[in-house]
Order: C-alpha cells, then sequence, then structure tokens
C-alpha cells in the first residue's frame, strides 16, 4: 500500500486510524469498521450502478482533444505553484489521465472504480476516511458532471481541504455526452460560480476554453459517423463529398483563426465554451 495513504487514511466513522491490519482487511476496533483490502488498495464503497469502467487512453500534454491539451497546461500551472510538501488528492483520477504533473509530488490518486492506477477506491461524496483539513489540493478533472449527487462531492471537497487549500476544476459545457450513460450533467459558469459559493468556497480563478473551430469540427464529426451512415447509398455519397469539402474549408479557416484560447467568461465575445476551469479556495 502507497505509504502515504497509509499515513493518511483514518476510519470514516471515528476518523481514527484503522487498527487491525490484515492482508485482506482493515478494522477499526473501536466502531467495527471493516474495509477489504483488494489487490493492495483498500475499497470503501461497493462499485456504484453509476459508475464506469473504461479502457486507459494515452494523454499527455501534447495528446487528446484541445479541450484535454487546455486542461493539461491548466492543471500543471495550479501545480506548478504549489509548496514542495503540499499533499494533493486527485479525485476521479480515473486511469491517472494527468498523473504525470504529479511525479515528485506528494500525491494521492482515488476513483469509485479500483483502477489500477488509483491509491484507493472510495466515492467520496458518500464515504470520507480522511481526517478534516488533510489537502492542500484537491483536484477534479472532468469528473463533476459525471457524478449525480455532486452537492455531497461538493461537501466533502470543502471538509478535506485545509483552510487556505485549493480545488482545481476543470468540466466541459459544449462537449458531446461521453462515458454514456453516466454523463450527467452540463454547467454555466453562473452555476460553478454559485455552487462555489453555496459551499463555502471563494472563486479564484475561472476561465473558459474557447475553440470555435473544435465546436464545428465535433459537428462534422457526428454528422461523418452518426448521420451519414444511415442515408440512402446516392444521397451518402453526395453528403459525403460535400463533407469532404467542407472540412477541408475548415481546415482552411483554422490557418487563419487559430487554435482555441482561454479566456474570462465575462470578457469572451464566443459564449459558447468547450469547458470552464476554476480555482476555488477555502478560505
Ligand atoms: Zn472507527
Amino acid at each position: 500500500m502507497n505509504q502515504l495513504l497509509e499515513s493518511l487514511i483514518v476510519c470514516p466513522n471515528c476518523k481514527q486510524p484503522f487498527d487491525v491490519k490484515e492482508e485482506a482487511f482493515w478494522r477499526c476496533s473501536k466502531d467495527g469498521f471493516e474495509i477489504p483490502i483488494y489487490e493492495g488498495k483498500p475499497v470503501f464503497t461497493s462499485m456504484p450502478k453509476t459508475a464506469h469502467v473504461y479502457e486507459k487512453i494515452e494523454r499527455g500534454p501534447e495528446q487528446g482533444t484541445p479541450w484535454r491539451q487546455a486542461n493539461w497546461k491548466f492543471l500543471q500551472e495550479q501545480v506548478q505553484g504549489q509548496d514542495k510538501e503540499a499533499l494533493i488528492l486527485d479525485v476521479g483520477s480515473g486511469h491517472g489521465d494527468f498523473a504525470q504533473i504529479f511525479t515528485n509530488r506528494k500525491y494521492l490518486a482515488v476513483d469509485i472504480v479500483p483502477y489500477p492506477e488509483v491509491d484507493l477506491a472510495c466515492d467520496l461524496g458518500e464515504v470520507v476516511p480522511f481526517k478534516e483539513g488533510t489537502f492542500d489540493l484537491l483536484v477534479l478533472m472532468n469528473v463533476l458532471e459525471h457524478v449525480y449527487h455532486f452537492h455531497k462531492l461538493l461537501d466533502s471537497m470543502f471538509y478535506l481541504l485545509k483552510p487556505g487549500g485549493s480545488l482545481v476544476i476543470a468540466v466541459p459545457f459544449m462537449i458531446k455526452v461521453h462515458q454514456a450513460p453516466f454523463d450527467f450533467y452540463r454547467y454555466t459558469h453562473y452555476t460553478l460560480v454559485d455552487f462555489a459559493k453555496e459551499h463555502g468556497f471563494e472563486v479564484t480563478l475561472l476561465e473558459g476554453y474557447y475553440d470555435p473551430i473544435f465546436f464545428v469540427g465535433e459537428s462534422m464529426r457526428n454528422l461523418r459517423f452518426w448521420v451519414l451512415p444511415k442515408l440512402p447509398r446516392f444521397s451518402r455519397w453526395f453528403a459525403r463529398g460535400v463533407l469532404m469539402l467542407i472540412e477541408s474549408l475548415i481546415s482552411l479557416l483554422k490557418l487563419f483563426i487559430g487554435k482555441g484560447y482561454v479566456k474570462s467568461p465575462d470578457l469572451a465575445k464566443n459564449p459558447a465554451a468547450i469547458g470552464y476551469h476554476l480555482v476555488l479556495r477555502k478560505p
């Protein structure tokens, strides 16, 4: 088991360290709370029906969609701004899409699914096996839209942060439904700010990622993969030709418009953000 995890983890009921540690389970003798240890990881929650197990996709600063690349840059900046000793918890880390950013950091990864890359499996909206104010930095990268009871999760995030600590969020807005059917929400930035304040946070950063070319490209891919195959043969051939023409025009347009950009939603002329980046601070 991860040493850092072993030093921080507590019984979710009494917040005292587990005192009975066997290979297959841990138990708190004060209240009898017991958790199974699965492949060296504590597993606090039976896998919820709303969990989605997906295959690992290789990610990196230059890999994935433009939104993912913007996420990478944003998160990297936030982590670089942290003290060397800062305790970081990556919540809903999945296969560790951003794990590389946390190299040489005091870092733990948690997900509701016991993926090989996580340190513990736990639904933090339901069970909190850490003491109040444990972490300096909490990370929710493309997670919030997949959490049905997100208010409970935000409460736990506030509880887990040290005063002065930060919660870093990336959440999509104009991005297609993904990991279906476990995709529940799209939030406007007004809602995100309201939720943050409602849960006691201060908003220290809010930016939208805007990318009209990527946005148009998504629509074209939708046409290509979902609409065209259903057309009768001759219409399909004609439509495919038109689509190829449009796609080459879009590539041409990109030469002039350029890549996506990050801007405050209050200053952006294009209101359709691909997604939002937020940094919330616990006062
Ligand atoms: Zn206990």
